[in-house]
């Protein structure tokens, strides 16, 4: 640490094309984290030096999530492009150096120049070239003279280095591309390996955190560093990708499922992009709690996904209201109570937080339970509603089922009950024992929502090849030099067909039509639910489940 005075300035630096996913947010709490515990910065920087894949909207979106997240960057946001002046001013120097040329090969014959691991590379024929020539020819390029492809700035290093990234790397290329930022101001424009490290240093970066995939970069990080830079120099420090079971974490595959139709959107709350984590009512504590939990690796692994949903339901165990809601409604008449009656009973709002209180809620002679809380011929150790049995009513009486209506098709319609007056709190037998509880809303006080339920988008534990980001990394460098990327992972014939259940029929209590749009509830017995962001309103409530109530992370780590 005292290297740098002791300073700690870190940044997080995403390309900006597409949606930030919970790999992402790892990263982002490792680096603002880390500016944080040591008394440091941390910058936001956009890496933008692709313009055909940049996008203002994932600018904002990506800002947006990171403030999201708990984070800030002050008045330190920046963008690769800021440095165009002088990164292109790097490059003429690295050519007055003899350390750049301007090469005529193909990228498909860069390619085949560059050797293998086993192989050493060949020298371009234009690796020869004068200064002068070459400072001709960068010149001409930036002026528009070229076309797309037709020449390359490389940096001239060692073709037979056995470290592939030290192979006269290309450093800028010929794009005639609009940019988001700079517009058509450019026409070459650098490559990321180039950008990336001397944006670091111009920025006064100390600690450069990225991931393992990196690693081999560093050695041609550094010489650029070195031949451009002086005084104090970033140090890289890799660290694993995050990966989680049944869940795609590349940008460029999460792209495809919005592009070609697969979800809705990238905030559909099945996506593990930050909005749609947001949107399906994760918190933005439970998520930093989950990248504390996991910590730093210098492996990749896999982590289960099911210790995501165990720090999301410990958070919001603590804050939900609870409330009763009825997804799947069947009718129940209580015989002997009075017709036209109702009473207000009262319910506790969160057993988990005294300061939570009370509401009350409506009992009335017909109200609604689960169509699968109730079974005509059950078997042993059913404890829920059955013929001749009782179960409590939550918050109510106990009830006893007498009989039993159908329709022509033999489909349960109605359940007739008795209750028993004597069992509600406070009543004479209110501690009378039963088995089964269960939750219902009364026709009196019901009001009607959709209820969409999610299963995971894909079931796999890993649906993606790549657990390393090495071909992530691969395409964002075809992608650079606007290569065709030809897809090998199937992961698209992974898909769930069944990721989304929509409910539309749910009774629910009142409390709910007034719900704040991404307001979250336990609702008892069936898990999680948001106020959906988008659709949610009073006239039609609308609500996503998070996550279910059984924990099978805490059930498999209880000593
Ligand atoms: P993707 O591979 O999904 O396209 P990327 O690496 O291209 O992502 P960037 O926008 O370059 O995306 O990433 C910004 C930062 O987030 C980088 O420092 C990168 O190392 C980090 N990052 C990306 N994915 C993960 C992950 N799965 N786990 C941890 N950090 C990640
Ligand atoms: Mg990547």
């Amino acid at each position: 640490m005292n290297k740098n005075g002791g300073r700690v300035h870190t940044r997080f630096p995403p390309e900006p094309n597409g949606y930030l996913h919970i790999g992402h947010a790892k990263s982002i709490c490792l680096n603002f984290g880390t500016a944080e515990e040591f008394g440091g910065l941390c910058n936001l920087r956009f890496d933008d030096t692709n313009p055909s894949k940049e996008e203002t909207e994932f600018v904002e979106s990506i800002k947006e999530d990171v403030r999201w997240l708990g984070f800030t960057w002050e008045d330190r946001l920046f963008y690769a492009s800021d440095y165009f002046d002088q990164l292109y001013e790097f490059a003429v120097q690295l050519i007055k150096q003899g350390k750049a040329y301007v090469c005529d090969l193909t990228a498909e014959q860069i390619r085949e120049y560059r050797g293998t691991l086993t192989k050493p590379g060949k020298e371009s024929p234009y690796r020869n070239r004068s200064i002068e020539e070459n400072l001709d020819l960068f010149t001409r390029m930036k002026n528009g003279e070229f076309s797309d492809g037709a020449k390359v700035l490389r940096a001239k290093i060692d073709m037979a280095s056995p470290n592939l990234n030290m192979r006269d790397p290309v450093i800028y290329r010929i794009m005639h591309e609009r940019h988001h930022r700079t517009g058509d101001k450019w026409c070459i424009y650098p490559m990321y390996d180039f950008a990336h490290p001397l944006s670091d240093a111009l920025e006064n970066i100390t600690h450069s955190i990225c991931t393992l995939e990196f690693e081999d970069h560093r050695p041609l990080y550094d010489w650029f560093v070195d031949n451009l830079i002086t005084g104090d120099k970033p140090r890289q420090y890799e660290f694993a990708r995050l990966n989680l079971t049944k869940t795609i974490t590349s940008k460029r595959k999460l792209r495809r499922l919005v592009e070609e139709g697969y979800v809705q959107g990238w905030d559909d709350p099945r996506m593990p992009t930050i909005a749609g984590y947001r949107r399906r009512g994760y918190t933005p504590e439970a998520i930093r709690d989950f990248c504390n939990r996991i910590g730093v690796a210098k492996a990749n692994s896999t982590v289960d996904i099911a210790l995501l949903e165990h720090c999301l339901r410990e958070d919001l165990n603590l804050k939900a209201p609870r409330v009763m809601a009825v997804l799947d409604p069947v009718k129940v008449v209580i015989t002997n109570y009075p017709e036209g009656q109702i009473e207000k009973l009262e319910a506790e709002n969160n057993p988990q937080d005294p300061e939570a209180g009370y509401r009350q809620v409506t009992f009335s002679r017909t109200l609604f339970i689960e169509r699968e809380d109730f079974m005509e011929n059950p078997p042993k150790k059913y404890f829920r509603l059955s013929p001749g049995k009782e179960v409590r009513l939550k918050h109510a009486y106990i009830i006893k089922c007498e009989h039993v209506v159908k329709d022509e098709e033999g489909r349960v319609i109605e359940i007739h009950c008795t209750y028993d007056p004597d069992t509600k709190s406070g009543g004479p037998a209110a501690g009378r024992k039963v088995k089964g509880t269960l939750h219902w809303v009364s026709e009196a006080e019901a009001i009607d929502a959709e209820v969409r339920l999610y299963d995971y988008l894909f079931l796999d534990d890993e649906p993606q090849d790549n657990q390393d980001g090495e071909d992530e990394l691969e395409d964002r460098f075809e992608d650079e030099l606007n290569e065709k990327n030809e897809e090998v992972d199937d992961f698209l014939s992974k898909i769930n067909p069944h990721s989304l259940k929509v409910l539309k029929n749910c009774k629910v209590e009142p409390l709910l039509k007034n719900a704040l749009p991404g307001s979250k509830f336990q609702f008892l017995r069936q898990g999680y639910f948001c106020a959906d962001l988008k659709d949610h309103s009073s006239q039609t409530p609308v609500f996503n489940r998070i996550v279910g109530l059984k924990d099978s992370w805490a059930k498999a780590n209880r000593k």
